[in-house]
């Protein structure tokens, strides 16, 4: 499961686009979300930490009201680059939109039910905790991408598609 998220979004945080490292509850788990795969997408540290138990309409208007307000001016009018804390509160709700739909492109390609079905089989060996997920991810990286290229192909052992057919 930690593999199929992380490798969702071509394992890049949903948030930042850099390296997923983390699986961020989209709906924080404080506020009744989810804890299983429909709640799920991959982030990094950095963005896990920020969110916090924020929704991701609030990490983002937070993060973006502070880096792009000054701070001078008043609430309606800055005295520095013109645009008032209300202008950009109006203008980041597109952003606030194309996040909410990158992040339902994520969570339909980790509901995907052959992409999911490909990453249980693959995985029937022994986790072993101390050698860490990227271990994992490393060692099945190249899988990984062959079976995305083949369209997450039916790779259930012949005697489980025997038992179901
Ligand atoms: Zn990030």
């Amino acid at each position: 499961m930690w593999l199929c998220v992380l490798e969702a979004n071509d394992g890049c945080c949903v948030y930042c686009g850099g390296a997923s490292e983390t699986m961020d509850h989209v709906i924080p788990f404080s506020d009744g979300g989810a804890d299983d795969m429909s709640n799920l997408v991959p982030a990094c540290h950095r963005c896990n930490r920020q969110k916090g138990d924020k929704t991701p309409a609030e990490l983002y208007i937070g993060w973006d009201l502070r880096h792009r307000w000054s701070g001078k001016g008043t609430a309606q009018k800055s005295d520095t680059s013109g645009l008032s804390l209300r202008d950009m509160y109006l203008s980041i709700h597109e952003g606030v939109l194309g996040l909410l739909d990158d992040l339902d492109k994520v969570a339909a390609e980790i509901a995907d039910r052959r992409r999911r079905d490909w990453f249980l089989w693959a995985s029937p060996w022994t986790y072993h905790y101390d050698l860490g997920i990227n271990y994992y991810r490393k060692r099945f990286a190249e899988e990984i991408q062959k079976a995305k290229a083949e369209g997450w192909p039916d790779n259930r052992p012949e005697s489980v598609k025997k038992r179901s057919a």
